[in-house]
């Protein structure tokens, strides 16, 4: 492929919105085109990167025995009303009417749809376990979409859904994704850690998420040489959070009263507002000396169901008030925790008393299914709450090894969902008695997308993007040095059909630019081996130079195919 005719708008200077090193280099190198903010065109060569992502992943499920299909994006309001999703999920969502007043959203995530779907085909066990995938679109409207295609407004995302008639069912297909993920991380040249999405310091095994370690990382993972890896709960937004409201004080003075409401301080730090929770809730178990504890509550719009809240408040589960957790007892549905209706101000006690004011407005529907009706404004001591101690580095963990920080960008997330959708969806099968269960479910994502960041993040150097050869755009970058020069062009034309035959994939420099244009270009690109063709080419002979290594060595031109072997 010849670089004049391909659309690879590159820059020499960096994007003055950029901050992440991949935002940078992806959108110099011209793979990437903001259309507007957190919405990406993908210029020919992300598309290709893009491309070979999704033939990894669509091995590797065929691999598991999950199966592609497509589910529109356009999704009708009312599937998402019987879940109590709509509400939840709120402004999230990006919703739209038709010229009939009908009302839909842009898919976030497509649990109704293959649920809906699966209800209407499948009625018996013998079909079970059935693993469905889709590699689609997926709109969301993120407060802050940043650091280029890392968080999108609209994104690439593989979603699979697996579906069974027991327990049993649903660990095959959930482990056989696992292996799946492990693999396209794996393929994907990606450093990664699998980590308990549950809490810092225990965790179910029902939900994980695949996180890169890198710097840009909005993720804190606290490991262990030990093989120990969890999530620390967005603690950036907690702490930044905390030091702009906390101030000390005594039981029932309130440090701020009234200051900061959870929507300034989102806005403030960029965060969502279901970070902000989670944050929240992860900082009234902490009390650290330099912190007051904070606590926001839910307080729904419907009824109270004071029952339940006080039931989780007791629990010591709800310490680590993950989503989990807060699903679990509070008998909201996953994803509730993702931006909720919370309007009251954060109020700061002193010590170690906390005030809990949350208002959560998740999960109502008509048929009165599944709310989280937290209201409860009521002052009680940190430690009712057990051992709230922060986890610090250094620290001796579980598993007898020092515990370790690190950033990381969640690249993947697989979860045992259970019978909540099919409840509620009323997705039904007979099992081998005859009798008619709810299906077990099971969810699985990557961010197809966000993966090329995560891979940019990891390998790009100051010079430009670095790509593993298994994803790179092309396996082989010639550069005619002249490219005025018939003998030149001739070898690279020459060079560039050798390897094609040879299977390889193959671009070609032959603007007629600088070669210090052209060379500051390839390395901004990425691709795993170039080819220079200059002043020995009369002597049939080209340099290779490795992108990653920067190593370089002559090779006569009837070697090369080998060399690059
Ligand atoms: P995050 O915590 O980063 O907001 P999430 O937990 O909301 O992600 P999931 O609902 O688990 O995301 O979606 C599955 C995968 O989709 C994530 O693991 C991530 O790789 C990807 N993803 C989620 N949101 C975005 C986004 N805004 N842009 C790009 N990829 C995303
Ligand atoms: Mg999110
Ligand atoms: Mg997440
Ligand atoms: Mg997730």
């Amino acid at each position: 492929m010849k670089q004049s005719k391909l659309l690879i708008p590159t820059k020499k200077e960096n994007p003055s919105d950029a901050e992440a090193l991949s935002h940078i280099m992806m959108e110099r190198a011209g793979y990437i085109y903001q259309i507007s903010a957190g919405v990406w065109a993908y210029l020919p060569l992300a598309y290709r990167v893009i491309r070979k992502v999704k033939g990894i992943i669509q091995e590797e499920m065929e691999k598991a025995g999950a199966y592609e299909m497509e589910t529109p994006s356009m999704l009708p309001a009312d599937l998402w009303r019987q879940t109590g999703r709509y509400e939840a999920y709120g402004d999230t969502l990006y919703k739209f009417k038709d010229h009939n007043d009908r009302e839909y959203i842009l898919g976030p995530t497509d649990e109704e749809a293959m649920t809906e779907i699966l209800r209407d085909s499948v009625k018996s066990y013998k079909k079970l376990p059935l693993v469905v995938y889709q590699i689609t679109d997926k709109f969301r409207n993120e407060p802050r979409p940043r650091y280029g295609v890392l968080r999108g407004k609209e994104f690439s995302m593989l979603d699979a859904y697996s579906f069974a008639a027991d327990e049993e069912g649903l660990d095959e297909a959930y482990q056989a994704q696992a292996k799946a993920y492990h693999n396209i991380f794996d393929r994907a040249g990606l450093h990664y850690k699998v980590i308990l999405a549950d809490s810092g310091t225990i965790g179910g095994d029902n939900s994980q998420e695949f996180s890169a370690p890198a710097e840009i990382g909005e993720d804190v993972i606290v490991y262990t040489d030990g093989g120990y890896a969890a999530n620390l709960e967005k603690a950036t937004a907690k702490f930044d959070a905390v030091q702009q409201t906390a101030e000390p004080g005594k039981l029932e003075k309130k440090a701020t009263p009234g200051a900061h409401t959870v929507d300034e301080a989102c806005a403030s730090l960029g965060v969502d507002q279901g970070q902000m929770i989670k944050s929240m809730l992860y900082m009234a178990k902490m009390g650290e000396d330099d912190y007051q504890p904070v606590m926001v509550l839910m307080r729904g719009n419907d009824e109270v169901n004071e029952t339940k809240v006080e039931n989780a408040l007791d629990c010591e589960e709800l310490e680590l008030a993950s989503e989990e957790d807060t699903v679990k007892y509070l008998g909201a549905h996953p994803g509730s925790l993702g931006p909720v209706g919370v309007g009251e101000d954060v109020k700061i006690l002193a010590d170690n008393y906390v005030k809990v004011l949350v208002n959560m407005a998740c999960g109502a529907n008509d048929d009165g299914h599944h709310y989280v009706n937290a209201n409860i404004d009521r002052d009680f001591r940190v430690d009712q709450f057990g051992d709230f101690r922060n986890v610090q580095e250094g620290e001796i963990a579980p598993d007898g090894y020092p515990i370790k920080f690190t950033n990381g960008i969640e690249i993947g997330h697989i979860f045992k969902l259970g019978t909540g959708y099919s409840k509620k969806l009323g997705a039904q099968v007979l099992d081998k008695n005859g009798r008619l269960v709810d299906m077990i479910m099971g969810c699985y994502g990557i961010g197809v997308t966000r993966m090329l960041s995560a891979v940019a993040e990891q390998n790009a150097d100051e010079n430009g993007l670095v790509w593993p050869d298994s994803i790179a755009p092309f396996d082989v970058h010639v550069i005619p040095v002249n490219a005025k020069k018939d003998e030149q062009m001739a070898m690279a034309n020459e060079l560039e059909q050798q390897l094609t035959a040879a299977g390889y994939e193959v671009l070609v420099d032959d603007r007629k630019e600088r070669a210090g244009v052209k060379f500051a270009d390839s390395d901004l690109i990425g691709i795993p081996l170039r080819v220079t063709v200059g002043k020995k080419a009369a002597d049939g002979i080209v340099e290779v130079k490795i992108r990653k290594t920067g190593e370089t060595l002559e090779v006569k031109q009837e070697e090369l195919v080998n060399t690059v072997g």
